[in-house]
């Protein structure tokens, strides 16, 4: 990876940070019957898109330290697969060797 490979990785662990306290938040007010709203996980800085996500899916999905959540068209091929395709997001994982390695290493449940 490149130095703009390794900022923008920089950039989806920050997003996926505010994800995390989005969830404590929906959680703490016990509204795990309704979707969660949280930020796109790609790698713009000025990337605004909101998603929907239900708290079932994106506990399932967090799980796995390599895989992030982004808008239909975010996703960056050179350094993850989509490996699924919800209503208004879909699931990107990265791509074994240092893609992998940086997002385990900002993983905030490791
Ligand atoms: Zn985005």
């Amino acid at each position: 990876m490149n130095g703009a490979q390794r900022r923008k990785a920089a950039n989806e662990a920050v997003f996926r940070e505010v994800n995390e306290r989005i969830e404590a938040l929906h959680r703490r007010f016990e509204m795990t019957e309704e979707p969660l709203q949280i930020v796109c996980e790609c790698d713009r800085i000025d990337c605004t898109a909101r998603l929907d996500v239900n708290v079932a899916e994106y506990e399932r999905t967090r799980a796995d330290s390599a895989c992030f959540f982004v808008a239909p068209g975010h996703e960056d091929l050179t350094v993850e697969d989509v490996v699924e395709r919800g209503e208004g997001y879909v699931v990107v994982r990265k791509h074994p060797g240092e893609p992998q390695q940086l997002a385990a290493e900002s993983d905030p449940r490791a």
